[in-house]
């Protein structure tokens, strides 16, 4: 029996970890193939105190490292379901239970809602730029979206294929000045505004993308890519009991969720801006209160 469980390993989780496993207390992190969460997927890092520019990588690499020689327990196996109430893990392989559960499952891609977009996933739909961008090398590609990721995405496209379309439903983006700025280098990064995704075509592959502006205009894009980045879903699926705003899940100041034992941190909860540096914040603050919890 392990004292506390941590569900996910991306920066909340790892950093929860590094807390409590340093309090002295037994502590797992269950995720289900790898460690680093969306982080792992990121290009790079500008905005992480310490490091200027880091990959995502090796940051979440840094993390990792330190949580294991600090004695955490990685266990790389599917959850299927959890009992809260009784603090009880269930995965493909395996039973837990703990003393306490840290909720750190992070978020994942929204979906296009495209009717083509699950078949050819894997086949030129794409949902992290890092991952497959090197499969489109010399290529042209698309990327949907007008936040943050779009605008690192594109960039990062830029420098491996031959022209990245932008394509945002709005004028304006989401994204933040300083990211924007650095569209203005970039003469292969074409903007298209005012447009939303029509129909993807090919048959077995992404062989072009038909976009509809706000008069209905219809726009061929000659892709072999789509990059979808239109933001994330809490992965919340798992859980019953807790109280959720919006879908994300409600802590208190101390990442307590409204059961006892039971604490979240990360891109899961509700809160106003889910950064790496934010998701390490909470994921101290539910480590140590856990740890004092747990204590007492
Ligand atoms: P986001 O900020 O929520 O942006 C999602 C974008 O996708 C928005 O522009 C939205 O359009 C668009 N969108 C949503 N649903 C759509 C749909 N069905 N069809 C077409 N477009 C759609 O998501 P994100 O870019 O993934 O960023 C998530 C969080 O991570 C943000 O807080 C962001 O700041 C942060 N982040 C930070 C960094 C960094 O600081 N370096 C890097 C990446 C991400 P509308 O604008 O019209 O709603």
């Amino acid at each position: 029996m392990y004292d506390v469980l941590i569900l996910g390993a991306g920066p909340a989780g790892l950093t929860a970890s590094i807390y409590v496993a340093r309090g002295g207390l037994k502590v797992a992190i269950i995720d289900k193939m790898s460690f680093g969460g969306q982080l792992a997927l990121t290009s790079e890092i500008e905005n992480y105190p310490g490091f200027s520019s880091i990959s995502g990588f090796e940051l979440a690499y840094k993390m990792q490292q330190q949580a294991e020689g600090l004695g955490v327990k990685f266990l790389y196996e599917e959850i299927e379901s959890v009992d809260l109430e009784n603090k009880m893990v269930k995965t493909t392989q395996n039973e837990y239970k703990s003393k306490a559960i840290i909720i750190a499952l992070g978020a994942s891609p929204r979906l296009l809602g495209n009717p083509r977009e699950q078949e050819l996933t894997g086949s030129g739909i794409s949902y992290c730029a890092t991952c497959d961008g090197n499969f489109f090398r010399n290529k042209n590609v698309a990327v949907i979206g007008g936040g943050n990721t779009a605008i690192e995405d594109a960039m990062y496209l830029s420098n491996l294929c031959n022209k990245v379309y932008l394509v945002h439903r709005r004028e304006g983006f989401r994204a933040t000045k300083f990211e924007l700025d650095k569209l203005h280098s970039k003469e292969n990064i074409e903007l298209v505004l005012n447009s939303v995704v029509e129909e993807i075509l090919g048959k077995f592959q992404v062989e072009g993308l038909v976009v509809k502006d706000k008069e209905n205009n219809l726009r061929t894009l000659d892709v072999n890519g789509i990059f979808v980045a239109i933001g994330r879903n809490p992965n919340t699926s798992l859980f019953s009991g807790v109280e959720f705003d919006n879908g994300y899940i409600v802590t208190d100041s101390e990442c307590r969720t409204n059961i006892k034992g039971i604490y979240a941190c990360g891109d899961i909860i509700k809160k106003s801006l889910r950064q790496v540096i934010t998701a390490c914040s909470d994921g101290a603050i539910a480590g140590e209160t856990a740890l004092k919890e747990l204590e007492m």
